[in-house]
């Protein structure tokens, strides 16, 4: 009987394991194109797993908070073309 509850503890502590290496993991992994995008526009809701992930990575990748520079960058040309029609 105490054999089977030590398995059942080992397989849950494996399986948390997992689930903590596959976040770091999923966090590593650099975001995408379009993910920025939905960032930079404030579409990507606060309370979403996506939104965690994107804000956990931008905190450790430099080329990433880069890209999301270079977003800013384009958009406040795009904003000066705006200014100069009217
Ligand atoms: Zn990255």
């Amino acid at each position: 009987m105490i054999q089977i509850v030590l398995l059942a503890f080992i397989a849950g502590s494996i399986a948390a394991v997992i689930k903590v290496v596959r976040q770091i993991v999923s966090e590593r992994k650099c975001v995408t194109d379009y993910e920025i995008g939905k960032f930079y526009k404030g579409t990507l809701k606060h309370d979403d797993a996506i939104y965690r992930r994107f804000i956990a990575h931008l905190g450790i990748c430099e080329k990433c908070q880069t890209r999301l520079h270079s977003f800013q960058k384009v958009d406040d040309v795009g904003d000066h073309f705006l200014s100069k029609e009217h």
